[in-house]
């Protein structure tokens, strides 16, 4: 009997993956193929290619325990303390793909993991505000470094400008990317790009094309003109 969609894949599984232990929950009916006991439609359950599907008690991982994902420090430290562990995996019939679904520790490996956890969660709640507050500070030298980019590319930019198109770049970038904007490049390219965009909603009737139903390329070719004059005014020229 074949539980499983594709079990070809699961017992030859890639060469990299062949030390990790793996537990199935079972999306049909199936039996042990050691003990013969018929384990219902949603068992947990090993695959062998000698010894075929076997319940967690043939296969000597019932004395494991579970662990649902959700804290990653946990699960690293229950993982590092259990001499036994399996990865739980369940097929997504919307995926078409196994997807984890927690792990499988020694009961002592999960307790010394919770307490190890407990020591130092004041530690790693501080580490994680201080990272916060240095990823803000980049944000910060950013905006500082992009605005002074911009009032010297664009020296007759007017006063104050500089910094919002600074602040508008710098919010943009971590949103899109999820991280410090400090990474991102001050060249002059990204900030030109930055000082039209800006140039488009402030300076030009853009805003308004858009709210009368213009989709955004019609209404961007409609102010090309009058962003490039102003722009040609901003650097002086
Ligand atoms: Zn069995």
């Amino acid at each position: 009997m074949v539980p499983f969609e594709n079990r070809e894949q699961i017992v030859k599984p890639h060469m990299e993956q062949q030390e990790e232990l793996k537990v199935f929950i079972s999306t049909r009916e199936s039996t042990c193929d050691d003990c013969g006991e018929n384990l219902g439609p949603k068992a947990w359950i090993t695959l062998t290619r000698e010894k075929g599907a076997l319940c967690l008690a043939c296969a000597d991982l019932d004395h494991l325990i579970f662990l649902p994902p959700g804290d990653p420090a946990l699960t690293r430290r229950a993982r590092k303390h259990s001499t036994l562990a399996a990865v739980v995996l369940k097929w997504s019939r919307a995926r078409k793909r196994y997807e984890r679904q927690g792990l499988l520790v020694e009961t002592q490996a999960l307790e010394k993991a919770e307490e190890e956890c407990l020591a130092d969660s004041d530690i790693r709640a501080r580490r994680k505000e201080r990272e916060a507050a240095r990823r803000e500070e980049l944000d910060r030298q950013y905006v500082e470094q992009f605005a002074a980019r911009v009032k010297e590319l664009f020296p007759r930019c007017p006063t104050g400008r500089e910094r919002e198109i600074a602040e508008h770049a710098c919010l943009k970038y971590s949103r899109r990317v999820g991280r410090s904007a400090s990474t991102k490049k001050l060249d002059e390219e990204a900030v030109r790009l930055a000082v039209i965009a800006h140039i488009r909603h402030r300076e030009t009737e853009y805003d308004e094309l858009l709210s009368k139903g213009y989709d955004r390329w019609e209404a961007r070719a409609e102010v090309e003109g009058a962003v490039y004059l102003v722009l040609k005014r901003w650097e002086g020229c």
